[in-house]
């Protein structure tokens, strides 16, 4: 068959069919077909799915060769393929890829993108590791960006870079996927001996060491330590269950002082910071405490919609920017439930063969959007939080009063508000005793600015940034 190429009437029919249909069902029918080849007289397109594919013909292929056929003057005939699907992180053909760095942070994150680009994939997958948990597929925004360098300048030069990395917050935020990016991208560009395993598991470890030892007089436990103890890149998921462990902790320090000699990397998550660490040995947390520490915090609601973007094309259905704005603006918890609940909507798609919409998406996610765990956090509970905190009452946080106290704690009630919500500063202004959007934004300034240069009062704020959220989550 001689090659044909309809590419230039294809992309006009596309024009004109955008005009025809409106933005919302052009993108969520027409955004995700891809021109392939041609023949004589037909032309092959790709579809995302067989439920597309089926919808599609019924729906849209007649007018699509009706355009055509005005345009070329013959009878084209369109003929869908289903995409085929490509090893590794994928992209659509037809569309930009989605923005896989948050555009606040597209400097920090370019660093990181780019090497991870120009990673070759070419050994067999870690078995302890998710292969799909790597560095292009972690999207990077102002919430992450610090983060996500530290992990990339490890992965790059383990043992020299920062040693170790602590890398803390709270659930579903990414601790895990990093931490595993940092692991696959040294298990794939070196020979380096590496373990992940989550701290659950090494507890468990150490204690069947322990106990196989006593039953068999045999010193199991040289074997668990040599295990621990020899290799380049240690990796530990999780490491706030050694909290009130004393054998536990005092392994783990022996381990970790085998290993930093050796300079070895090690790295750590946590659920908070080491010098939160409960019942922990002193010598253990300044340990953890010596390399580099760093937060990852909730994405705010830009770099959410780059997040989803990042996952449409493995799901195989459309899923217009509208829906992805509507989870993201109603779903700010953390990227666990943002993608659970886009997991939801496509699973009712299918189920009941309806395409995504912003109303179905309403409808099917009602539930989802009005439960207290998925973030909404009210700018009263912060500001009951910060009173509570402060032993202060609730009005004294918006009455026009200015004691030293009252002061600092209204700033930080203000800062925290617009960091963890959505509202505007005029919004917040009002939620703080009528004050003018400027003061707000003032206040929030002056906030970071004192944060900077006091390292407890950031502690502070972090800690009571805390409280909050757990107390949202058990609401
Ligand atoms: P944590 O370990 O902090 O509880 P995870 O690493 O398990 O969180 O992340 C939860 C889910 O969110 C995972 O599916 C992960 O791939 C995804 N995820 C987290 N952060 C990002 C990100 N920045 N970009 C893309 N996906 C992310
Ligand atoms: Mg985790």
């Amino acid at each position: 068959m001689a090659d044909w190429d309809y590419s230039e009437f294809w992309n006009e029919t596309l024009k004109q069919i955008r005009t025809e249909l409106g933005e919302q069902d052009y993108t969520m029918w027409f955004s995700s077909l891809s021109y392939l080849r041609a023949g004589e007289r037909e032309i092959f397109v790709a579809v995302p799915s067989q439920f597309f594919q089926d919808k599609f013909s019924e729906r849209y292929k007649a007018s699509v060769e009706r355009t055509l056929r005005e345009l070329t003057g013959k009878d084209l005939a369109v003929k869908l393929e289903l995409r085929q699907k490509k090893e590794g992180p994928e992209e659509t053909v037809s569309e930009p890829p989605p923005n896989r760095v948050g555009t606040k942070a597209a400097e920090g994150g370019n660093q990181a993108q780019a090497a991870a680009a120009a990673a070759p994939k070419k050994k067999d997958r870690h078995p302890q590791l998710r292969d799909d948990y790597t560095f292009d597929r972690y999207v990077i925004g102002e919430n992450n960006k610090v983060s996500a360098n530290a992990a990339m300048g490890i992965a790059k030069n383990p043992g020299k870079a920062y040693n170790p990395l602590f890398l803390y917050g709270g659930v579903g935020l990414g601790k895990t996927h990093l931490i595993q990016a940092i692991g696959n991208y040294i298990h794939q560009n070196s020979g380096n001996k590496i373990i992940y395993i989550t701290a659950e598991d090494f507890l468990n470890e150490f204690v069947d060491a322990l106990a196989e030892g006593k039953m068999t007089k045999e010193n199991k436990m040289s074997s668990f330590k040599n295990k621990f103890r020899r290799v380049d890149v240690l990796l530990i998921d999780d490491i706030h269950i050694i909290e009130g462990k004393s054998s536990l902790q005092e392994e783990l320090f022996y381990t970790f002082d085998s290993l930093y000699n050796a300079k070895k990397q090690m790295v750590f998550t946590c659920d908070r910071p080491a010098s939160e660490l409960k019942k922990t040995t002193e010598r253990l947390v300044s340990r953890l405490k010596m390399g580099f520490n760093i937060d990852i915090s909730p994405p705010d609601f830009e770099t959410r919609c780059a997040i989803l973007k990042s996952k449409v094309p493995e799901l195989e259905v459309p899923v217009p920017d509208e829906v992805i704005s509507l989870i993201s603006k109603n779903v700010s918890t953390n990227i666990r439930d943002l993608e659970g609940a886009m997991t939801t909507l496509v699973k009712f798609s299918a189920m009941m063969e309806t395409p995504i919409t912003v109303e179905f998406a309403q409808q099917r996610l009602k539930d989802v959007f009005a439960s207290p765990q998925q973030g909404n956090i009210s700018v009263e509970s912060i500001q009951r939080a910060v009173a509570d905190y402060f032993s202060l009452s609730l009005a004294d946080l918006t009455r026009k009063k200015r004691t030293k106290k009252l002061v600092i704690a209204r700033q930080i009630a203000m800062y925290i508000s617009r960091k963890i919500t959505d509202y505007s500063t005029i919004e917040l202004g009002q939620y703080f005793g009528g004050r003018d959007h400027a003061t707000v934004l003032y206040s929030c300034q002056k906030m970071e600015e004192a944060m900077l240069l006091d390292p407890n009062l950031d502690a502070m704020v972090q800690k009571i940034e805390r409280t909050i959220k757990e107390n949202n989550t058990k609401s």
